[in-house]
């Protein structure tokens, strides 16, 4: 199955995912931790990316397009992936279907006062991408990534002043792709403010998958 996730910066998109692939047996793949990644290792794309990023801007299609296109042609995305934070724009979505058959949109509803009380206690590993929360998903030691050891950290784009401008960007691109996806009936939408049992509860509910 290839599916979407849709929903704000922070609606709990990459916690879904990493629960989902569990379930699903396809790999996730998050544009955002890739290009976090091309940025600590100073690659021409990293380049490019970081100033749009830490403005809370999106990084062009063109990047971000090509980026995907070379990652969902690897051989572990054969059985399908579940694509975290891709599309974020109506060209994306519309190259996006052009190159795969999407099978389902699930958008995490979750309104922006939640979102923004949530990213004031996110951390980041950003070695493997892992996302835990201060209060609500806290990692098994404090401060350090239960999944590689690596200390977590603040996302340099999860300041207040950034999260309002990325929630204005999501706003105005991207929440036009729950029109699109509706639209082409594959869209799901689920409340993703009840914890993440019940989101996870939700989604396989949507998805029709046991959990
Ligand atoms: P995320 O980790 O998904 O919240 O993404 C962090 C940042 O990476 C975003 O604020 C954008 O600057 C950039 N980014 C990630 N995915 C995309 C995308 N599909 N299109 C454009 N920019 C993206």
């Amino acid at each position: 199955m290839n599916l979407i996730l849709l929903g704000a910066p922070g609606a709990g998109k990459g916690t879904l995912a990493a629960i989902l692939i569990e379930k699903m047996g396809v790999p996730s793949i998050s544009t955002g931790n890739i290009l976090r990644e091309a940025i600590k290792n100073g690659t021409d794309l990293g380049r490019k990316a970081k100033a749009f990023m830490d403005e809370g801007k999106l990084v062009p299609d063109e990047l971000v397009i090509g980026l995907l296109k070379a990652r969902v042609a690897e051989p572990d995305c054969s059985k399908g992936y579940i694509l975290d934070g891709f599309p974020r724009t109506i060209p994306q979505a519309e190259e996006l279907d052009r190159i795969a058959k999407i099978d389902c949109a699930l958008s995490l509803e979750v309104p922006d006062e939640v979102i923004a009380q949530r990213m004031s206690g996110r951390r980041v590993c950003l070695k493997c991408g892992a996302t835990y929360h201060i209060e609500n998903f806290p990692p098994k030691a404090e401060g350090i990534c239960d999944a590689c050891g690596d200390p977590i950290v603040i996302r340099a784009d999860d300041k207040p002043e950034v999260v309002q401008s990325r929630l204005a960007t999501y706003h105005e691109t991207t929440e036009p792709l729950v029109g699109y996806y509706r639209a082409q009936g594959k869209l799901k939408a689920i409340d993703g403010t009840q914890g993440i049992e019940n989101t996870v509860k939700f989604a396989a509910e949507a998805l029709g998958i046991e959990v």
